[in-house]
Parts: C-alpha cells; structure tokens; sequence
C-alpha cells in the first residue's frame, strides 16, 4: 500500500506566483517547481527568506515550465544544498536557461544590496537538469515514475503525472488556453487520482477567440489612424512569437498598413530562436506554413533591436510606429523606458494582452489609473506620469485556460478516471471516478475559490484551496 504520500504547498496558495508544492512517501521527496514570488515587494521579500523545508533532502525537483513563476528559485535551491535530479521537458530546459540569465540581470539592478543567486548557482543547477521527451515513462524510484503531457501553455510546458505504485498525482502546471495559434491543444491525463491545478483565471472566461484578432486588428487600425505610437507589454515567451505570428499575417497580407515595427527585447529574440528550433512542436497548420517557405515570426518593416542604444533611437522614428518590448506586466525592461515616453501622448496607444499582477505598472494601466509612477532606471527615483494615451485590453491571447475551460478539464479528467466505463451522471461519476481530489492553487483567492466551489457544485468532485504548508495526506 502506498502509505505515508503527502503533499504540502510552499508558494502558489493565494497567489498567481511562487509555485513550490512537495510531495511526499516515506522519507522521499519530490518537488515540483520552485518559482518566483512576484508582484508586490511583499511578495518579492519573500524570496529573499530561507525555504521552509531542507534542500539537502529533496530527491527530485520536477519542473512544468519555463515561466519564472515557477522556475525562478531553482539557484537559490542548488545554492542551498540541493543534489537531487531536475527533470523537465529538453524545450522547458533551453528556456530556462536564458530566463534565469535574464533574471539574474533584473534583479541585480532591482535589488543591488541582496543577492539571490548569481552565475554560478545557475550554471551548477543544470549540471543537476535533464531534458526528456512528452510521453516517456521516467522512472523516479523503483515504485515511482514521471509522464510529461503537453499543456499547451508556452514551448515545452508540461503536465506532470507521478504514479506511486497505484496512485497518481497530476501537477498541471499552467495550462493552456486552447486552441491556441502555435502550439497543439492540452493534453488530459487519465486515470487521476489527485489532481493539483492552477487558477489564475479560475472565476472570469476570456473574450471569444474568434475576437481576440479581430479586436487585435481593430486596435492597430486605430492606433494607426491616431498616427502615435502603438506599445505592446510582451511577455518574451508565447505572446511576443504569437504576436509576431499575427502582424507576420496581417502586414503580409495586406490587412493593416505597412508600418515600421520594433522588436525591443533581445530576451524574446532569444526565445523566438528557441521556438524555431523546436517548430516541429507547433501544430500541424503552422508546420504546414512554415514548409511553404514563410518564416512566420518575420515581415517586412520588423527591426530586431540589439542594444540600448538602438532602443534610445526608436524614438526617432516619427509618427506610427509599433514597439513591443518586455516586461510583459511592465516591471521593469525596456518597456518602461517607452512608456515613460508614450503614455502622456493622447496619440499613443497602449495594447495589454496578457495577465496583469496586481501591484505592477500593467495592472494599473489595466484598471485605468490616470497617473502611475515609473522607475526608468538609473536614478532609482520614481517618476510621476500621467496616462493620457490610449489603453486597449485584449484577453483573448492569453496564454492561461478561462474559468469554464477550467472546469471542463476537471471534467475531462474525472470522466476519464471513471473505474468502469459508465454514462456521466454526477450520482454515479461520484461512486466510480477515480478522483478523490481536486488543489486549486495559482490565482488570486476569490479566482481559486470560485473555482473550488464551481467543481464541487457542477462535477461533484471533492476540491480544496489548501493552505500554504499545512500538509494533506494522499489516502
Ligand atoms: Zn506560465
């Protein structure tokens, strides 16, 4: 019998950040990612504090994907003593190195007196990483094995499967909001036991996805027309290749005027590298095109930026110009820079289309505030400026499931957990379905809690938000 399995939350309970989730059987230990606290100082301090548990003693760090929320402690980790494995996807693994790299750079300026890890943490934490493949059995322990599913979420994100003799617990990492342009839909595990699941869009659903381009194409031409600027907050991975992948078609194509557009991140240059590496991982519609000769993530009028001093010149350019730049929450990066310059334009325009965490600039920007304040670097003096540009918000490309595709993925899993192939009723789902139950963790609390709640009421399934470092028994 499997006795003694338990999981503990460490990061990622009331937060759309920090995922550090432990799992335990007898004295063995497996942890599945270990990400930044991000957003709010409060949240940022909390990075800084020594982990909760011994790193010494940890077997496996299993990692979902390449997003610094969940690997942006991995250093830290090795700096404090951990020798076990890290297991992700060999695409997962590519992305994290220059996310760390970048990273590293970040908070060097942010926070100049403390460090968190430096260079050769990170180097010596892919001494430790190993690349594998979606679908291989990995076997952990003699009892114990890894699957990795596609979760359709950036390159390489996985869904991870841990069987233990007969149970098994699934971490869904972030999970992606299929269709989407490039990569193949989410994958859905089977026969699931315990199931842990973000939430960070666990109580609203998207705009419909037929809109998202059309709303997209629609803000350009208006932005265009005002003749200003047109910023784009790009997070480097996903959204800056998927946005190219859509200018690529609408400038091609004759949809929108042929206007000059800047590239300002040499992080996302890097990551769109990585993705044409891989482009045999994007679905098949996309490999069709990228056969026929066109390069998807290039079109005429795109200057890729080098360096500062080409990003200083961008503002050079008269009139309507397109500049997308990380951060992609508008923490720092050299999307600032330009905001600082922009957002007092009534002729500018500002398009978000990704998720914006409350306490950064995006956020702000999001809610309508019409005067933020803007650290541009150097003097570390913030900057009182007004917003007098034009604010767009498109949800329709993010990258995250909305809160019904949420819930159908519960059902899909339960349903195919059932013990005995039967109609689903939820009387009956109740009796036969594997699932014992659902964590809802990576949102804010009201996204996770109504989520909890929509599970229970819709799918009869038992679900909880656990509380950060209490421990649950697996029976
Ligand atoms: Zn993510």
């Amino acid at each position: 019998m499997n006795d003694d399995q338990k999981l503990r939350f460490f990061g990622g309970v009331g937060s759309t950040t920090g995922a550090n989730i432990m799992l335990e059987c007898n004295q063995r230990k497996i942890l599945i990612d270990c990400g930044l606290f991000q957003g709010t100082k409060y949240a940022e301090d909390k990075n800084f504090k020594p982990f909760k548990y011994n790193p010494i003693g940890i077997n496996f760090l299993l990692i979902t994907h390449a997003h610094m929320d969940h690997i942006g402690r991995i250093p830290k980790l090795v700096k404090e003593g951990f020798k076990g494995k890290i297991i992700s996807t060999k695409e997962t693994m590519e992305l994290a190195k220059l996310m760390l790299q970048d990273a590293l750079k970040v908070m060097r300026s942010k926070y100049p007196k403390q460090e968190l890890f430096n260079e050769n943490d990170i180097e010596r934490s892919f001494a430790f990483w190993e690349g594998k493949k979606y679908g291989e059995k990995i076997k952990l322990f003699d009892d114990c094995f890894l699957e990795m599913q596609n979760a359709g979420h950036i390159l390489g994100s996985a869904i991870l499967s841990v069987t233990i003799s007969k149970t098994k617990i699934t971490f869904t990492g972030d999970l992606g909001n299929s269709p989407s342009l490039l990569l193949p839909d989410t994958e859905f595990p089977k026969e699931v036991d315990y199931l842990v699941m973000e939430s960070v869009y666990g109580d609203r659903n998207h705009e419909n996805k037929k809109d998202r381009r059309k709303k997209f194409k629609r803000a350009l031409e208006e932005g265009i027309k005002k003749g200003g600027a047109i910023i784009i907050p790009a997070f480097s991975i996903e959204r800056t290749q998927v946005l190219l992948y859509e200018l690529n078609e609408m400038i091609e194509g004759g949809k929108i005027a042929k206007v000059p557009v800047f590239l300002d991140s040499p992080l996302a240059e890097k990551v769109t590298a990585i993705y044409q590496k891989y482009s045999s991982d994007f679905k098949d519609l996309i490999q069709k095109e990228i056969k026929q000769g066109d390069n998807i993530f290039n079109f005429p009028g795109l200057k890729i930026i080098k360096n500062f001093e080409e990003s200083k010149e961008i503002e050079k350019t008269e009139g309507t110009k397109i500049i997308m730049a990380g951060s992609g929450m508008s923490e720092g990066g050299r999307i600032v820079n330009h905001e600082a310059n922009y957002l007092p334009d009534p002729k500018a325009t500002i398009i978000l289309v990704g998720y914006q965490s409350i306490g950064s600039l995006g956020r702000a920007l999001q809610d309508g505030v019409k005067k933020v304040f803007i650290n541009t670097g150097g003097n570390k003096k913030k900057e009182a400026v007004k917003v007098r540009a034009t604010i767009e918000n498109i949800t329709g490309y993010s990258s995250h499931k909305d809160s019904e595709h949420l819930l159908e993925f519960v059902e899909k899993v339960a349903t195919s957990s059932l013990t005995t192939r039967s109609s689903l009723f939820a009387k009956e789902r109740e009796k036969k379905s594997k699932l014992k139950r659902v964590f809802v963790i990576m949102g804010e609390p009201k996204s996770s809690l109504f989520l909890v709640q929509r599970i229970k009421d819709y799918l009869n399934v038992d679900a909880v938000y656990p509380k950060e470092e209490k421990s649950y028994d697996l029976l």
